[in-house]
Parts: C-alpha cells; sequence; structure tokens
C-alpha cells in the first residue's frame, strides 16, 4: 500500500461552528505552543478568531457556509492539509450539512486524523507523532479509478 508522509511541520485545519467556537479558542490557546510548530489552516470566522488568539498566521478559507468547509475537503483531496480539527455542533442543525458530511467523508477517504471534539484533539496533540515525520497509509483506489465502465 501507498504512504504519504505527514511532516512533522504538520499543516492542521481548524474549524468550529458557532456554538463551539470558545471550546476551540480555549483548547487552541491551551495548545499554543504545539501549534506555534505547524502551519495553520481555517475557515474564515474561525480563522480570524484564532489569529487574535494566538497571535500567530492562519491560512484562511471562506466561512464556512459560504463554501470554507467545501475549500478544506479540496485541499486535503490534493493532500494539503495532515490533521483536520473540526468541532461540529451535535446539538444544531447547520444550513451547510452536506459540506461537513462531504469534509468528513474526505478525512476518512484520504486516511488524516480527525478530532471532532476536544478529547480526541488532547489525545492526537499528545501524541508523539505530531513532532515528527509519520507514513500513513494512502489507501488504494485504483481498482476504482481504473474500474470498467
Ligand atoms: P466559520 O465556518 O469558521 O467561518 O464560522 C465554520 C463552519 O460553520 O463550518
Amino acid at each position: 500500500m501507498a504512504t504519504k508522509v505527514l511532516t512533522k511541520r504538520k499543516r492542521i485545519a481548524l474549524v468550529a461552528h458557532d456554538h463551539k467556537k470558545a471550546e476551540l479558542i480555549e483548547w487552541a490557546i491551551y495548545n499554543k505552543t504545539v501549534l506555534a510548530k505547524h502551519r495553520l489552516y481555517a475557515t474564515g470566522t474561525t480563522g480570524t478568531l484564532l489569529e487574535t488568539a494566538l497571535d500567530q498566521s492562519v491560512t484562511k478559507f471562506l466561512s464556512g457556509p459560504l463554501g470554507g468547509d467545501q475549500q478544506i475537503g479540496a485541499q486535503i483531496a490534493e493532500g494539503k492539509i495532515d490533521v483536520l480539527i473540526f468541532f461540529w455542533d451535535p446539538m444544531e442543525a447547520q444550513p451547510h450539512d452536506p459540506d461537513i458530511k462531504a469534509l468528513l467523508r474526505l478525512s476518512a477517504t484520504y486516511n488524516i486524523p480527525v478530532a471532532c471534539n476536544r478529547a480526541t484533539a488532547d489525545f492526537i496533540f499528545t501524541s508523539p507523532l505530531m513532532h515528527e515525520d509519520y507514513d500513513a497509509m494512502l489507501p488504494d483506489y485504483s481498482a476504482y479509478t481504473q474500474r470498467k465502465v
């Protein structure tokens, strides 16, 4: 099976729904020193809040409901994001629900680590693999791409 290297300096995408933003920011401040070692990406509003809270530059995409989740999904499909921290809100319906599902689907498709809550984010961030190169298995989709249609 092919692998891809998630390098020591990882490309981390962060997204939080409105009722989860305070929790994400609190978590990010707690992990400020570790986050400073990596490159950060985020949906628009989450990214602006993170930049202010961390005093670290964040590559910002559009706001989630305006296409930001899809933009991050496209980055994952292109192998340009290594880790996804996605605090989605289980208690409120979102207008961009299909985009959220698509983002989670692509994360599974391309085998990247995903945290959908703080406990998982803590487990990922305390893993030694965050600080070293990691060979992630890249699922083999050749049977699908070369299928006879
Ligand atoms: P936002 O988008 O960071 O622009 O609020 C997050 C989302 O709702 O997906």
